[in-house]
C-alpha cells in the first residue's frame, strides 16, 4: 500500500507526438485540505478509495503525484467569443493520466488549478474556491440529470490565496472526462498548417471515441458527422433543462459530446430565451436560445480543420463538410422536438406538435413562468386533473393557461399512453430539482465566508436525485424570491 498508488493509470495521450502537449508537474501548495471526494465515482473508476481517503488531500492538490501519473498540459487553440487565439492550451489544468473503468471506458483524470504551465500566459495557474464548488455542483447535477458531462472526482482547498478582483481561498478541482480533446485541439494543429498533426489527432479521437468509424468509407468525414450528432443531441438536452453554458468557445466544446468547462454556466429560472448569466458575455452571444446556432458555428470550425483529410480535392472537401454542417440543424431540431414532446407527455407524433410546444413556451415567456416548475407541474397534472391550480399558479395570471390546456388535452386524447403512464414518463424527463443559481451561490458563500460546507453537501445530495419527489427538500424546488435572485455569474 504505497503512498499514491491509488490509480491504475493506463496513459495514451502522452504517446502522441511531443508537440501535442508539454510535460508539466503540478506545483505543490501550502496546506491542502480535502473538501470532497466523490467515492462512488472513484469506485466506478476502479480507484483505491481507501488510499484516496487517506492521501486525497495530497494527491488532489498536486502535492503528491500518484504512481503511474505522467502529468502534462495539453496544447489547444480556440475561438473565444468569435475571435481566434492560435494558442491557448491548459493554462491551469494538468492531466495526470488516464484510467480504464470497469466497463472498459477510458477516462482522463485532470487537476484544474494545479499551478502554472507553459500555456499559462499571464494567468496564475490557479482556481478560486467558488468556481471549484460551482463546477462540482453543476457537473454532478448534469450527470444526475442524464446529460453527458465531465464529472467531479474531488475538490481541495490549497491553503493559499488567489488574487482575483478580491483575495479568495485557492482550490483545486479534479475533473474526470471521456477525454479533454476539444474543437480547439484540432484548430491548434490546423492553424499551424500541421495536417499530420490534425490526422494524428483525428486517428486518436476515432480510436478513443468512435472506433466503429475505422471501417467507414471516409472515416474523417464520418468523424465530423459523429461529433455533429453528439453535439446536436447534447445541446438539445441543455435546452430541455434550461441550462446555459455561458462560454461556448471552441476550446470549450469536446469532441466526445460531453459538456465541459462549467465556468459561468447557470440554469434559467423564469423562461426567457434571451437569458444570459455570464458577466463576460456582454452581447449575449451565448444566450440560452443562441446555443444551438453557436454549436453549428463551432462545428463549422471543426469541419475546416478536417478539410484536407476529408478530400484531397478542396472543393469536394468543402461540399462534403457543408452537407454535415447543414444536417446539424436538422439533427438538432429532431432531438429538441423529440425531447419537448416527452416533456409535454406525447409518446406519439403529429404534425401540430411543434406548434403546441411553441405555444406553451410563448405563454411561459409572456407570463414569467418558471421553466422547471412549469413542466414538473404539468407532469403532475397529466396524472391528476385536481392539481390544475398548482400548474396555473406558474403563470402570472392564473387563467392564462386555460386555452393552452384545452389544446393539450385534446391532443392527449389521441395519444396512446394512459394518464398514469404519461405522468410517470413525464416525471422521468421533467426534473423537480435543478441547481438553481441562488442555491449554488448560497452554498459557495457559506463555504467561502464561514468555512461551512453543509449547504454544498445538502445541495449535492438533493441534486443527485433530480427526478425523485424529495418532499423533505421542497424549498430546493422553489425559484428565488425577488431579493434572492442572482443574475450574474463570474468565472
Ligand atoms: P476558459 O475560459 O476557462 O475556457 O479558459 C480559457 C483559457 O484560459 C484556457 O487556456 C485556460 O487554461 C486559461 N486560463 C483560465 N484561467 C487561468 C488561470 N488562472 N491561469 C492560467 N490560465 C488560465
Ligand atoms: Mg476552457
Ligand atoms: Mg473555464
Amino acid at each position: 500500500n504505497r503512498p499514491g498508488a491509488a490509480f491504475p493509470f493506463d496513459n495514451s495521450y502522452v504517446g502522441l507526438p511531443p508537440h501535442f502537449f508539454a510535460a508539466q508537474a503540478p506545483t505543490a501548495v501550502a496546506e491542502p485540505w480535502l473538501i470532497k471526494l466523490n467515492e462512488p465515482l472513484a469506485a466506478e473508476l476502479g480507484l483505491d478509495v481507501e488510499a484516496l481517503r487517506r492521501d486525497g488531500a495530497a494527491i488532489f492538490s498536486g502535492n503528491l503525484v500518484p504512481e503511474g501519473a505522467e502529468p502534462l498540459a495539453m496544447a489547444y487553440a480556440g475561438h473565444q467569443f468569435g475571435g481566434f487565439s492560435p494558442q491557448l492550451g491548459d493554462g491551469r489544468a494538468i492531466l495526470l493520466g488516464e484510467v480504464v473503468d470497469r466497463s472498459g471506458k477510458r477516462y482522463d483524470i485532470q487537476l484544474k488549478g494545479a499551478g502554472p504551465t507553459p500555456f499559462s500566459r499571464r494567468g496564475d495557474g490557479r482556481a478560486a474556491i467558488g468556481p471549484v464548488l460551482r463546477e462540482y455542483i453543476i457537473s454532478e447535477a448534469m450527470f444526475a440529470l442524464g446529460i453527458p458531462a465531465t464529472r467531479a472526482l474531488a475538490a481541495v482547498t490549497t491553503g493559499e490565496p488567489v488574487y482575483r478582483e478580491e483575495v479568495l481561498p485557492g482550490a483545486v478541482f479534479t475533473r474526470v472526462a471521456a477525454s479533454h480533446v476539444r474543437v480547439g485541439t484540432f484548430q491548434y494543429f490546423a492553424a499551424r498548417g500541421d495536417t499530420d498533426g490534425v490526422r494524428a489527432l483525428a486517428d486518436y479521437v476515432i480510436d478513443r471515441h468512435y472506433p466503429a468509424l475505422k471501417e467507414a468509407e471516409n472515416p474523417y468525414l464520418s468523424l465530423f458527422e459523429a461529433v455533429s450528432e453528439r453535439q446536436a443531441a447534447l445541446i438539445a438536452r441543455w435546452l430541455h433543462v434550461g441550462f446555459i453554458h455561458g462560454v461556448m468557445n471552441t476550446d470549450n466544446m469536446t469532441v466526445s459530446g460531453e459538456t465541459i468547462d462549467f465556468g459561468p454556466c447557470a440554469f434559467m429560472d423564469a423562461y426567457d430565451p434571451a437569458t444570459v448569466f455570464s458577466s463576460i458575455d456582454q452581447h449575449g452571444r451565448y444566450a440560452y436560445a443562441n446555443q444551438p446556432g453557436i454549436g453549428q458555428w463551432n462545428l463549422a470550425r471543426l469541419g475546416e480543420t478536417l478539410l484536407p483529410l476529408i478530400d484531397a480535392e478542396p472543393d469536394g472537401a468543402v461540399d462534403k463538410a457543408n452537407v454535415v454542417i447543414k444536417s446539424y440543424g436538422e439533427r438538432f431540431q429532431a432531438h429538441w422536438l423529440a425531447g419537448m414532446r416527452e416533456k409535454i407527455g406525447l409518446a406519439g407524433e403529429e404534425d401540430g406538435d411543434l406548434e403546441l410546444v411553441q405555444a406553451l413556451l410563448s405563454l411561459m415567456q409572456a407570463q414569467g413562468a418558471d421553466f422547471t416548475l412549469t413542466f414538473r407541474r404539468l407532469s403532475d397534472l397529466a396524472g391528476d386533473d385536481a392539481v390544475e391550480p398548482a400548474f396555473a399558479a406558474s403563470f402570472r395570471e392564473a387563467d392564462a393557461c386555460g386555452p393552452w390546456l384545452t389544446q393539450w388535452r385534446e391532443r392527449l386524447s389521441r395519444d396512446p399512453q394512459t394518464a398514469p403512464e404519461r405522468a410517470i414518463a413525464m416525471r422521468s424527463v421533467n426534473p423537480d430539482f435543478i441547481p438553481r443559481n441562488h442555491r449554488v451561490e448560497q452554498a459557495i458563500k457559506a463555504a467561502v465566508e464561514d468555512g461551512d460546507f453543509s449547504l454544498f453537501e445538502a445541495l449535492l445530495s438533493v441534486l443527485s436525485k433530480p427526478y425523485e419527489d424529495q418532499s423533505g427538500f421542497a424549498a430546493y424546488r422553489e425559484p428565488p424570491k425577488p431579493d434572492e435572485r442572482v443574475l450574474a455569474t463570474f468565472c
